[in-house]
């Protein structure tokens, strides 16, 4: 608890991950299970790779469940890379795909797909930001190859409370800043995106949960490292994959079912963004959300000081460096600050942060 070896982190990504796991990978990295040699130094088709990635699979599959006929792929390209390979893969069908803009992530995606086909909005561009719109107000095209929306919206602080009903078109969904923090059903999507370096690991990996029948479709100019019919096939190794990221990733997942799995990060995430609404609710409007109460991310808060004084702003941002609590500065885009609370970020950390939040508006707030 902010102890002198450990700063306490908020940041978006990369971000957080268990002390327990760093230690760990930290013991072995010289010499991987007695090895004599580190894991970053072995080939990726040898036993050691070999075993991490077909763990790493078996982790995935057995926290979320994910049923027999869907696929588990290690890529790269980061998030960014698999807003193309997403288009690119499943787009091909019938040439168009409806997408979800709820903020700045799925803004990008819709606009890298649309060098790929026809990109359909559910609704006009969202005008008020902090709202993710009913979805009685979308509109469906039941020629779209799939529909696509961002789960949780790490910029803008939203986060979908349900999942896209979509009347039997695949569903697709960009699970960077959320994977592994609920639980959720596998069977009602056609494909999951998640870039690991926001939850679950180091930066250079993206998982990708995929349903066997949408494979085999990718266009003709898809490189065939963002295939997603390729690398399925070879196991995630068509070529060289981030190794050690897979390998990180993979015990910070044993990790995770050690904690008591999804569940037990369900009802963590709850608590923890709860203190922090919470917070403000009570701040006299010192401090200020500017989500919609029923989108609110429990992941990712942004709130405003003083109205968004950000002079004020940025007194708070060094005040909390002093006390060792980093990465707190919203997004460039938005402003503000921004506290991210992905699973490796502690209760104890929150009430940190909230004892700050608390002692910093008596010294400064409106007297
Ligand atoms: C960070 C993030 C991305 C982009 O990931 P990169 O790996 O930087 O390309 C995409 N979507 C979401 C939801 C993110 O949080």
């Amino acid at each position: 608890m902010g102890s002198a070896q450990s700063a306490l982190n908020f940041g978006a990504g990369p971000a957080k991950l268990p002390r327990e796991v760093l230690e760990e990978v930290q013991r072995d990295f010289l010499s991987y299970q007695d090895s004599g040699m580190s894991f970053i130094e072995m080939s990726h088709r040898g036993k050691e790779y070999t075993k991490v990635n077909n763990d790493a699979q078996s982790i995935v599959r057995e926290l979320l469940n994910v049923p027999a006929n869907y696929k588990i792929l290690f890529m790269q390209g980061g998030g960014t890379g698999a807003f193309a390979a997403v288009a690119m893969n499943l787009m091909g069908r019938t040439g168009t795909a409806d997408y979800a803009v709820t903020g700045t992530w799925s803004s990008k995606a819709a606009k890298e797909a649309a060098k790929y086909g026809e990109v359909r909005l559910v609704y006009p561009q969202h005008k008020k930001s902090g709202s993710i719109q009913d979805q009685s107000t979308w509109t469906l095209n039941p020629n779209a190859s799939y529909v696509y929306y961002c789960d949780n919206e790490t910029v803008d602080g939203v986060e979908f409370p349900y999942i896209p009903e979509t009347n039997g078109i695949p569903l697709v969904s960009d699970m960077s800043s959320s994977i592994m923090t609920k639980k959720l059903d596998i069977s009602k999507f056609g494909c999951i995106v998640a870039g690991a370096q926001k939850n679950i690991g180091p930066a250079g990996v993206v998982v990708v949960i995929i349903r066997e029948d949408l494979l085999g479709n990718s266009m003709k100019c898809c490189p065939s490292v963002f295939d997603f019919t390729y690398i399925a096939k070879e196991n995630s190794v068509h070529n060289t994959p981030a190794t050690f990221s897979v390998y990180v990733m993979e015990r910070v997942l044993q990790w995770i079912k050690k904690n008591g799995g999804l569940e037990v990060m369900e009802n963590q995430a709850r608590e923890k963004c709860g203190l922090l609404y919470k917070t403000m609710a009570e701040s006299k409007k010192f401090y200020t959300c500017p989500i919609d109460e029923n989108v609110r991310s429990r992941m990712n808060v942004p709130f405003r000081i003083g109205g968004g004084d950000e002079k004020l702003e940025e007194l708070f941002l060094q005040e909390a460096e002093k006390l060792r609590m980093h990465q707190l500065k919203g997004h460039r885009s938005v402003g503000g600050i921004r506290a991210s609370l992905y699973n490796a970020v502690t209760l104890d950390d929150v009430k940190l942060l909230v004892k700050f939040m608390i002692e910093f508006q008596a010294t400064h707030g409106p007297k």
